[in-house]
């Protein structure tokens, strides 16, 4: 061997390895170094084993650009090997960096979203799913649970025996044991799905001319591709949904993928429905009741470019789409896309940075648009596509307040006469009704009699709320839950125990003693529980089985019933309460989407609403359909005090179980403040829970001019304080409650 190395330089046995830097799923601030095997085949986005500490973990190859000047050579570790998954394409590393910049998380916890979960993505070749063997063995013992499994593995498509399990409600013990018995036969399939290519030019309904201008102005610009925002705002009715289809089918068309985001997944029944009716079959769906082998295989269809089309929770933003074509975000100003826990983001706006990324347009569609939206139309930044009128004859709801100071429900009622008589009559025609309180459970509050003690969680500054079907008190915060005791856990008093205010549970009650013909339905997070239960309860109502729903904000989004004529709102005043200055646009929101619940064609509907302000500008605005009226003003109140949107806002929340370091923390980040013109830090204040999950918390609100990059401002003066390892601090760049 011969070297021409010059004696200047030391001499290396070997060539220098190839770097590359691994992203981790860790909350951690950079990607590190990792030396590459000869021979080892990686590039960026692969999935790579690499040492950590003691273990080994799965990362993501983020670049593989030489930085000489990192990790020494000798101290470089190799990465140990590959995961034969498709790589994490460019436009997902790109979201994740822009993300984290964005919402100043490290990088590595905004990895995590993306990667699911690492193990979980090496795939099984096959797997085992069951078909019901027909006919079943004689000798077989049947039991209800037995029966209900044997019938699920009737249907298509073949299940594994998690979901049987999962799906028929038993143990997995069951099915097993109804396989080993016979009644069950095993099936090897290929671990993966197949989602077929939704037929876009499948026959639909014609549409009205204001309806075909917006769609084909949507289509043409999904066509020419390129990056725009589109608010679609039309009033509940109007046909949004009609119109983005055909932006989706247009693209479809082209050969683009699709994702559409809704606030809450386990409540589309009734719009896979309508999509299967416009498209012929069901898209792809990410959500987080889908059994982890689903989950699994979505991913990596996805990644490998075979799903046309997926709808899903805000979580589908992180799916590896390699490219996308549109993306559609179902009801924008609903608070649910808002992520208050680990990377804390608003899934619409990190829709509209997807959107940019990957040059495509989206559409964000309400009939109560945020602020926000409404404010970029306003500086040109979005545009706007608006439906003002119902399709058809439906007309919009007649709305009217019920003055509750004025004709107020009996004692320890919360049914007022005039909504009484209006239940009556609607039932009576035989249409029906929805009691809306957003109230889970019997009552928010448990009080004793004798001692005036308030039965409070022991992990949160809030009440435990009584959930009497289940007999137990729950915290709706954290889920502490115990039984309901019988006596005053203060002063030991037997039966002093009183319920306080009305939950649906208690609505319940007061409807099956005032209405003893109604056929009753209570409607909660508690008792819809995934798509199946969602489907369930859609045709429980359609087909009449059920004609008084009873509910809280579950029911106030997406649902149509056509026979559904009376909407009543229990507090009007609930959600105003508390001085969040979000209160009056969320209240307005809420309302009017519940309203819109009411009368479809054919049907006119009518509201009441319960208050005991019924000059409280929400409400009249309400009533009185002065929907431009109440934007303006709270455009106006904004503006001039400098909030959103007209101002950039962070919450930064300091939180820890010790209540002396947290306040010290606070105090610290404080006295740091930046001092800038154009900046104000407000607090340290205690926010409304100002104990959670047994962390006390403290806010500070940094508060500044649009102008002013409110990231780099919050860098510089976290850079300058290191508080104590027992405490958290949380940064939440535009909090959705201030
Ligand atoms: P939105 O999403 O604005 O609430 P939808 O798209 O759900 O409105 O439409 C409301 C109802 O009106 C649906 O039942 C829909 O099928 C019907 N509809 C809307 N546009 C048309 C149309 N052009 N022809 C027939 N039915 C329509
Ligand atoms: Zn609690």
């Amino acid at each position: 061997m011969t070297s021409d190395v010059s004696p200047s330089q030391p001499l290396s046995l070997f060539p220098p390895a190839r770097r590359v830097k691994v992203l981790l799923p860790l909350p951690l601030d950079s990607a590190y170094d990792y030396a590459v095997p000869e021979g080892m085949d990686v590039g960026p986005g692969s999935f790579v084993t690499v040492p950590l500490g003691g273990r080994q973990i799965v990362g993501i190859v983020w670049d593989d650009e030489p930085d000489p000047d990192g990790v020494p050579e000798s101290k470089l570790r190799p990465v140990a090997g590959v995961v034969p998954v498709p790589p994490l394409p460019e436009a997902s590393r790109r979201f994740v960096d822009r993300m984290a910049a964005y919402t100043l998380a490290p990088p590595g916890q905004v990895l995590r979203m993306a990667m699911s979960s690492p193990k979980a993505l090496e795939p099984a070749s096959e797997r085992t799913v069951y078909t019901a063997a027909d006919p079943a063995p004689k000798d077989l013992r049947w039991t209800s649970a037995r029966r209900r499994v044997y019938a699920l593995a009737q249907e298509d498509p073949p299940r594994s025996a998690a979901d049987l399990a999962r799906e028929a409600g038993v143990s997995s013990g069951v099915v097993r044991g109804l396989a080993d018995a016979g009644g069950l036969l095993p099936m090897r399939l290929p671990d993966s799905i197949f989602f077929e290519t939704p037929d876009p030019d499948h026959p639909r309904a014609a549409l009205s001319d204001a309806q075909q201008n917006i769609a084909e102005e949507m289509s043409r610009a999904v066509l020419a591709g390129g990056f725009s925002v589109t608010l679609l705002d039309g009033v509940t009715g109007s046909g949004k949904t009609e119109v983005y289809f055909e932006a989706v089918a247009a693209a479809l068309g082209a050969g683009k993928k699709v994702l559409v985001l809704l606030p809450e997944i386990a409540l589309s029944a009734q719009w896979l429905e309508r999509f299967e009716e416009r498209f012929g079959t069901l898209p792809a769906e990410w959500h987080s009741d889908l059994s982890p082998g689903t989950r699994r295989r979505t991913w990596k269809a996805v990644a490998e470019g075979r799903v046309q089309i997926l709808v899903g929770a805000r979580s589908a933003l992180h799916l590896p789409f390699p490219d996308l074509g549109l993306i559609v975000v179902d009801e924008e100003h609903d608070g649910s896309y808002k992520q208050e826990e680990g990377v804390i983001y608003h899934a619409r706006d990190m829709a509209v940075l997807r959107a940019q990324i990957s040059d495509c347009p989206i559409i964000l569609a309400s009939a109560t648009p945020s602020l926000e939206s409404l404010a970029n139309v306003e500086a040109q930044r979005y545009r706007l596509a608006h439906l003002p009128e119902r399709h058809g004859e439906a007309e919009l709801p007649q709305v009217s307040l019920v003055d509750l100071r004025k004709t107020p429900p009996p004692r320890q009622r919360w049914i007022a006469p005039p909504l009484q008589d209006a239940l009556e009559e609607t039932l009576a025609k035989g249409e029906q009704a929805l009691l809306f309180l957003n109230r889970r459970g019997y009552a928010p509050l448990t009080l004793c009699r004798t001692c005036g003690h308030r039965i409070e969680c022991p992990d949160c500054d809030a009440w435990l709320v009584e959930h009497r079907f289940g007999r137990r008190l729950e915290c709706h915060h954290c889920g502490f839950s115990m039984k309901t005791p019988e006596k005053c856990p203060s002063c030991g008093d037997e039966g002093s125990l009183v319920a306080c205010g009305p939950g649906v549970e208690r609505l319940f009650e007061e409807a099956v003693a005032i209405l003893p013909e109604a056929r009753i339905e209570v409607v909660t997070s508690d008792t819809l529980q995934g798509p199946l239960a969602a489907a369930a309860f859609v045709d429980r109502v359609t087909s009449g089985e059920v004609n008084l729903i009873i509910g809280t904000q579950i029911v106030a989004k997406g649902y149509h019933f056509p026979l559904l004529t009376l909407v009543g709102v229990v507090d009007a005043d609930l959600g105003l309460a508390g001085g969040d200055l979000r209160a009056s646009e969320r209240t307005f929101q809420l309302l009017s989407q519940v309203a819109g619940r009411a009368g479809r064609a054919g049907h006119k509907g009518r509201v009441l609403l319960q208050t005991a302000n019924p000059n409280a500008t929400v409400l009249r605005a309400i009533a009185d359909g002065d929907r431009d009226g109440f934007y303006a003003a709270e455009a106006d109140m904004r503006r001039d005090l400098g909030w959103p949107p007209y101002g950039k806002l962070a919450a930064i929340i300091v939180s820890g179980e010790d209540e002396g370091h947290v306040e010290r923390t606070a105090g610290d980040l404080a006295r740091s403040a930046p001092r800038l013109d154009n900046v104000r830090v407000l607090g340290p204040a205690a926010p409304p829970l100002a104990l959670l999950r047994g962390r006390h918390r403290r806010r500070l609100l940094l508060k500044a001019d649009r102008t002013i990059s409110i990231q780099r401002v919050l860098s510089d003066w976290m850079s300058r304080i290191k508080p104590p390892s027992s405490v958290r601090v949380q940064i939440d760049i535009d909090p959705y409650s201030f």
